[in-house]
């Protein structure tokens, strides 16, 4: 995403008696394993962005440290759980990309790796969270990989991920695996009207931004949503020639562009959608034609390229829809 975009979409950490029941049953099973001393060395957990790898990363460390001896939740109140939150856990590791870096590098995985080898402030236990762990690049999964193999003590490390398939598989395999599916879009709308409020209008911001409930708490939920609206219609006149694409883009292409992009593909979806249900008809052509153009200037986002032309040319596509439709 863009600076711009990022300002609008920001990270976001629940407290730990959130309830997130699409976690609900992962949580169960991860406390059982902790019980019953089955957790392992590494747990690679799979989770789309959004739907809260991190919380439940940030969760299962409070459950290790908490100094209560509550079995199945950590309490949120004693001074463990307390930094466990607020990042002053001195056992507890988080690895993400640098500030502006992309990756994830070798020192970084180095430094961890000394870390947990060094005696533990206080129950004998050290975590290392890695997030989004698909980010590490080719050398710091290779150094990950020998700690992997050596495991020191008792410490554990947590690798959350969305695309656990751009981990190396000898990494992959040296972890236990668990997943969260991704919930129903009704499900995610249901959670956050009933956490976030009923004014908003939660679908058309996670049009928008994706299925990320987590992610569009903590959003500029009302400017998404107008964004998405206001694009939406935008596309409609497109098609209907009674918008030119060459001004649209200009002024989509100076911000919000991941934004934009993502609503434009979502509306793509939502037109094959129709079609495929007979709702409405459709150059279906053109439109996976546009889907797949969509789908790879998303891939832009963080690069230099000229955003306006990327979306000029998208927009001329969605114009081509409409042109292909009228008799001749
Ligand atoms: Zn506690």
């Amino acid at each position: 995403m863009t600076e711009r975009d990022s300002d609008t979409v920001k990270r976001a950490l629940l407290p730990l008696d959130a309830n997130i029941p699409w976690l609900a049953g992962l949580q169960r099973s991860l406390g059982d394993a902790i019980e019953n001393d089955r957790l392992g060395h590494a747990v690679l957990i799979q989770v789309d962005p959004g739907l809260g790898g991190e919380w439940l990363a940030t969760w299962l460390a409070a459950r290790l440290f908490c100094s209560t001896d509550q079995s199945i939740q950590p309490c949120g109140h004693c001074l463990e759980c307390r930094r466990v939150v607020s990042g002053e856990q001195p056992d507890l590791i988080r690895l993400s990309p640098i500030e502006d870096s992309k990756e994830i590098r070798i020192d970084q995985v180095r430094e961890m790796a000394s870390e947990l080898t060094l005696t533990s402030h206080g129950r004998g236990r050290k975590v290392a969270v890695i997030t989004p762990a698909e980010r590490l690049n080719r050398n710091a999964a290779n150094a990950l990989l020998k700690t992997l193999e050596e495991p020191q003590g008792s410490s554990l490390l947590l690798l959350v991920t969305g695309e656990p398939s751009r981990l190396p598989a000898t990494v992959q395999s040296r972890c236990t695996r668990v997943g969260v599916p991704v919930p129903p879009i009704a499900e995610l709308e249901a959670w956050l009207r009933a956490h976030g409020g009923t004014a908003t209008d939660w679908k058309a911001v996670m049009s928008a931004i994706g299925p990320q409930p987590l992610l569009a708490l903590q959003s500029d939920a009302e400017t998404i949503a107008d964004l998405q609206r206001e694009t939406v219609r935008a596309l409609d006149q497109v098609v209907a020639g009674t918008l030119d694409p060459v001004e649209t883009a200009e002024s989509w292409g100076k911000e919000f562009f991941a934004l934009r992009i993502r609503c434009i593909e979502h509306w793509l979806v939502t037109r094959i959608h129709d079609w495929a249900t007979g709702q409405r008809p459709a150059n279906t052509e053109a439109l996976f034609a546009a889907l797949d153009e969509a789908r790879e200037a998303r891939q832009w986002t963080e690069t230099p390229v000229n955003k306006p032309l990327a979306l000029e040319r998208l927009l001329w596509r969605l114009n081509a829809i409409a042109t292909s439709r009228r008799p001749a």
